[in-house]
């Protein structure tokens, strides 16, 4: 039974500081069992990390998204009438000198891409095992390497996470998977997928993260990534957010704003980035972050006529990868110009922004065959903070109940993605529906996240 459930702009049941992926779901969670949320943003709109800029017709994402069908926070969204996931082609396209590999479908039998469900698609492992081309790696070593992404697919979660716990970069060497299959094709890979250009990241969550790619496809939101949290917030009740309120602090029943006074409520619910919330919350740790760059482009006509992500085998320049946005989500770029996002990680995304794109167009040049000296520069969108690092030992279910009446949640307290942000959600909310006699502590297995 709900003590109290009044909403009004002092008083909530519960204050969430945050409207990222992570608070909404949390605030979703809250109202659906019948409480009274009041979700505060500091930002002048909700998203956080997933948040898209309209640029001159353009919209451009903050972060370089690399959402997988297979996240399952994801397919329950994706219901009808909820988001639209857009799906880029099952291959990656690596590029190593003059040689490509592609690690997936062969074209011929893509059939019609647009109109196939991304759950219906060949998953990644099974592709791999079909790709036609094979100059970066011959038939036998990738027959071995599609096998193991084959076996991660169908390993269990109970059974990947008993696994030793080391780097990524010390499980994958121990694999027994041949050099140039390793260096040239999995870690360029997972390096994309983890925003870790060392592979420090636990083999644990890196495995979690092959696994995804394995068993579903890489994807954007329709529209861009802003599109997720504002069907978040569309879903709940009118007047639940408020953007433009920073908190300053953080109690067990009461939140201090910069402008707005002191919000009275039963417990607080911190689901800003780890670096606030280490302020907000004293003792919370504070994580290492991966630096990224994502840098916008723009042309006349398309380098590369299809919607894969490239992959640069070789190393040779700033970019990571790279993909036509504007082939996957045509509404991405306004008509007759195409949009070409790159993403730079490590010391190099840290790089003055003028050299960093000088350097990555010579790279990106080479990587789509043609010269990006003519391209346009739409925008360069830096964030120092924007992956917290998973390195071993990396519980991907740290608690999100602080004291009676204070939680966290967020990326930091999962896995470092949008999967892990809206897993961290649910479960902080079942843990202050627990707490006010309202459900069970954990509704969830042994761990939600796919990724
Ligand atoms: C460049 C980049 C690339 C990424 N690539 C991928 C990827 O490929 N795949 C993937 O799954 N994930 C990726 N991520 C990670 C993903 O975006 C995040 O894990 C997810 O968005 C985090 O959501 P969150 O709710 O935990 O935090 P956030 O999105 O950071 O939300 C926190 C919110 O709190 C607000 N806030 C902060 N301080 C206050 C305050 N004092 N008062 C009120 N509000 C406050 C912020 O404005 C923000 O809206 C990437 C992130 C970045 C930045």
């Amino acid at each position: 039974m709900l003590s109290n459930a009044r909403h009004t702009a002092g008083h909530a049941d519960v204050v969430v500081v945050g409207a990222g992926l992570a608070g909404l779901a949390a605030a979703h969670r809250l109202t659906s069992a019948g409480l009274s949320v009041s979700v505060l943003e500091a930002a002048p709109r909700v998203g956080g990390r997933m948040t898209t800029d309209l640029v001159d017709g353009f919209r451009l994402d903050r972060s370089g998204q690399l959402l997988n069908s297979s996240f399952p926070e994801l397919r329950r969204l994706t219901e009808p009438g909820g988001l639209t996931l857009l799906p880029f082609a099952p291959e990656v396209l690596l590029r190593g000198g003059e040689r490509d590999h592609r690690c997936g479908e062969p074209r011929s039998a893509r059939g019609n891409r647009r109109a196939r469900s991304t759950r219906g698609a060949l998953t990644a492992a099974r592709a791999l095992a079909s790709a036609t081309r094979t100059p970066l790696v011959g038939a036998l070593d990738q027959a071995r390497l599609s096998g193991h992404l084959h076996r991660l697919a169908d390993l269990p979660t109970d059974q990947l996470l008993a696994r030793p716990e080391l780097t990524a970069a010390h499980a994958l060497s121990a694999r027994g998977l041949p050099n140039r299959a390793l260096h040239g094709l999995l870690r360029p890979l997972l390096v994309a997928l983890l925003c870790d250009p060392r592979l420090t990241t636990s083999s644990r969550c890196a495995d979690l993260a092959l696994r995804s790619f394995a068993r579903g496809r890489l994807c954007l939101p329709a529209g861009g990534a802003s599109a997720l949290p504002e069907l978040l917030a569309a879903a709940l009740p009118p007047g639940t957010v408020r953007t433009g309120v920073r908190a300053v602090s953080a109690a067990t029943t009461s939140v201090a704003t910069a402008e707005h006074g002191e919000l009275r409520c039963r417990a607080v619910l911190v689901a800003t980035g780890a670096r606030t919330a280490a302020e907000l919350l004293p003792g919370l740790r504070l994580p290492v972050f991966h630096p990224v760059t994502v840098l916008h482009h723009t042309a006349d006509a398309t380098p590369l006529a299809e919607p894969v992500l490239v992959l640069d085998a070789d190393r040779r320049g700033p970019v990571s990868h790279t993909a036509v946005i504007s082939e996957v989500d045509p509404t991405r770029s306004p008509p007759g110009r195409v949009l070409i996002t790159s993403t730079v990680l490590g010391p190099a995304a840290c790089e003055p922004f003028d050299a960093l794109d000088k350097a990555a167009r010579g790279q990106l040049g080479e990587l789509y065959g043609t010269s990006a000296e003519d391209w346009e520069l739409l925008r360069v969108h830096h964030d120092p903070d924007a992956v917290p690092a998973m390195p071993a030992p990396h519980d991907p279910q740290r608690p999100v109940r602080l004291l009676s009446g204070l939680f966290v949640c967020g990326d930091h307290r999962d896995t470092s993605t949008a999967q892990g942000a809206l897993s961290s959600g649910r479960r902080a909310a079942q843990s202050v529906l627990h707490d006010f006699g309202l459900g069970p502590r954990d509704e969830t297995g042994p761990l939600s996240a796919a990724a």
